[in-house]
């Protein structure tokens, strides 16, 4: 071994020992005739002072010692000269007087610093130089809390009976939604294998085989446009359960995250058991299905007090079968013209075409005793006190609060009133940021109108299963059927879907053919599943989890990408290995493959 002890290990009993360390030059402060170096290794740091009385050689070379060089020192450890201590360091109290420093590779001058965690570099220079960036001892931390995230899944789930298993990546199209990364096949010209959007397929085969409890981190992989924050591969937690209902599942996942965070994030506050919201009243109350539950700030829909007003907006909206809904910031009353613009260009960034303000004075003595010049809103010459009063108690607005309403279709007033409360909540500091929210969103409705396509979509995957209750409006409006299926959802971010599966061959026929699949889709893509449900398919249902997620929350980072050792960019790109690229022209034929390039 290069080193008997880590960086970080010294502390004031190791005071008199010789010890060898090894690492990276991660600070260096020349003062002349002592040098000082903080060395960093994967335990911490180290101050390493060199002294010429104690080792001249080692010294003298010291002096060339540059950021991120590679180097070895054996010394003995001293206490620190009083008033030179560190309590920032768990090393604080003492140092490595050198007497021999070894040299084992130099560095040229690193791309930014990795001596700092407030780095202001580009996102793009931080993935070409990631093996750099990892260095920093915050994506160390962040690497071994995604180690520790795992590792308690794995300990937990083997202890309640589940077996890992692995999948295979070269499989077959199993269409979820997004469309296939796939890979073309050299013995088999002409065709290719895809890459797996999740191992769903393979998770029920493995429950007809007798498993009854799966899991797996597994790789995703989808080739989506790429929204704000999606990676072409994620990693989930996989897993699937036979014999199982719906609470059987939750539980599963409360207990193991629970115990993720209080391991991971001794000081959140998580507690038990996960707030459940159906996915109408997630809607009603929020306007999403990812309600963030640290905050209040409700929606209320006030459409028919709206209505009675002389607003036309209103009134047309109202008569067209749209909504009237807004929720109230409390203490915003004295809001000014420039922030009330600001949160309408807020607003229309997410669709609306105006937002309606309606500032309430503190100095009103209560809603009933509000008078003329307590209101200020662009509508108030369209809106009566009486109503105004009304909209007042309804949405639960008092004296110095700011109601926010927007009118439009359900779908856009939902949209612009959940990311206008979630803006809302950071203006106002409403979230604390130790707080760790789970909730359970479920009885989602089994499937989506496309109105582009003018056909029933899945609203999660093809797999859920109806409610019993339901069954009914399969053929005459499935539309009505909610699905046994359910998210999980924390601090306003969806965490992962799952569901109660279908196990049975003609219900799962029928499911395909509401969605449109052909009897040649149907066979091409499923028919293994359906030739399966017909060797005795126990019942079962799982999830799948993202883990990326979980750790960013867990990190305290807003983007996935930095909790993922190895990312791209927003345009699917890889600045390291500079991926996707050309291959040979003979990788090209050996797979009777011709690039046809787009015209530009
Ligand atoms: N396969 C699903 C997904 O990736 C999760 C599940 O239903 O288990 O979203």
């Amino acid at each position: 071994m290069y080193k008997d002890t880590n960086c970080g290990e010294p502390r004031d009993t190791s005071v008199g020992s010789v010890i060898t360390v090894a690492g990276w030059v991660h600070r260096r402060r020349d003062h002349g005739n002592l040098i000082f170096i903080d060395l960093r290794d994967r335990s911490g740091l180290l101050q390493v002072v060199f002294n010429p009385e104690y080792g001249e050689k080692a010294h003298d070379l010291a002096q060339s010692l540059r950021s991120e060089w590679v180097v070895q020192v054996t010394g003995k450890v001293v206490s620190r000269l009083e008033g030179a201590e560190n309590p920032d360091l768990p090393t604080g109290a003492v140092e490595l007087s050198a007497t021999e420093l070894v040299v084992l590779n130099q560095s040229i001058t690193p791309p930014f610093e990795i001596n700092s965690d407030e780095i202001e570099v580009d996102a793009n220079t931080r993935l070409k130089y990631r093996f750099m960036d990892l260095r920093r001892p915050r994506m160390q931390e962040v690497l071994k809390l995604r180690h520790k995230v795992t590792h308690i899944m794995w300990d937990y789930l083997t202890d309640q009976g589940f077996t890992q298993v692995e999948t295979p990546i070269l499989i077959k199209s199993t269409p979820e939604g997004a469309r296939d990364y796939v890979v073309p096949s050299r013995v088999h010209p002409g065709d290719f294998y895809a890459l797996p959007q999740s191992p769903q397929q393979l998770k029920q085969l493995l429950m007809v085989s007798g498993v009854e409890r799966y899991f797996q981190i597994a790789r995703c992989f989808r080739d989506e446009d790429l929204r704000a924050d999606r990676q072409p591969e994620h990693t989930q937690l996989d897993f699937e359960m036979s014999f199982v209902h719906q609470d059987d599942v939750m539980k599963v996942v409360e207990e193991l995250y629970t115990r993720i965070v209080k391991e991971t994030l001794p000081e959140a506050e998580v507690s038990g058991p996960f707030t459940r919201l159906t996915y109408a009243e997630s809607m009603e109350r929020f306007g999403t299905d990812k309600p963030d539950m640290r905050f209040g700030m409700e929606l209320t829909t006030i459409t028919e007090t709206a209505a009675t007003s002389d607003a036309r907006v209103f009134q047309a909206v109202a008569s067209s079968g749209g909504s009237i809904r807004g929720f109230v910031a409390p203490g915003c009353g004295n809001y000014g013209r420039r922030q009330t613009d600001d949160l309408t260009e807020f607003a229309k960034s997410s669709g609306a075409q105006g937002l309606v303000f309606i500032a309430l004075d503190e100095s009103a003595a209560s809603i009933d005793a509000l008078e003329d010049d307590h209101i200020k809103s662009p509508l108030k010459k369209f809106l009566s006190l009486d109503v105004i009063k009304k909209m007042a108690i309804e949405m639960g607005a008092a004296p110095g609060d700011l109601m926010l309403i927007v009118a439009g279709t359900d779908k856009l007033v939902n949209t612009v009133l959940s990311n206008l409360r979630n803006e809302m909540a950071k203006r106002l500091d409403m979230v604390d940021p130790k707080q760790i929210a789970f909730a359970w969103v479920y009885d989602f409705p089994l499937f989506d109108w496309d109105e582009e396509l003018q056909k029933y979509e899945p609203a999660h995957h093809v797999f859920s299963s109806p409610k019993a209750e339901h069954m009914e409006y399969l053929d005459t409006d499935p539309g009505k059927v909610i699905g046994t299926l359910w998210d999980l959802v924390c601090n306003g971010s969806e965490m992962g879907s799952g569901s109660i599966r279908i196990h049975d061959k003609d219900l799962q026929t029928k499911l395909f053919n509401i969605i449109g699949y052909t009897e040649d889709q149907i066979s091409d893509r499923f028919g293994q599943l359906l030739t399966a449900f017909t060797y005795g398919a126990p019942p079962h249902g799982g999830m799948g989890l993202g883990l990326d997620r979980l750790v960013a929350i867990l990190a305290g980072e807003e983007a996935i990408r930095e909790v993922i050792a190895f990312p791209k960019t927003q345009s699917a790109f890889d600045p390291l290995f500079e991926a996707p690229s050309r291959i040979e022209d003979q990788q090209l034929e050996d797979l009777h493959i011709r690039v046809v390039m787009p015209k530009s």
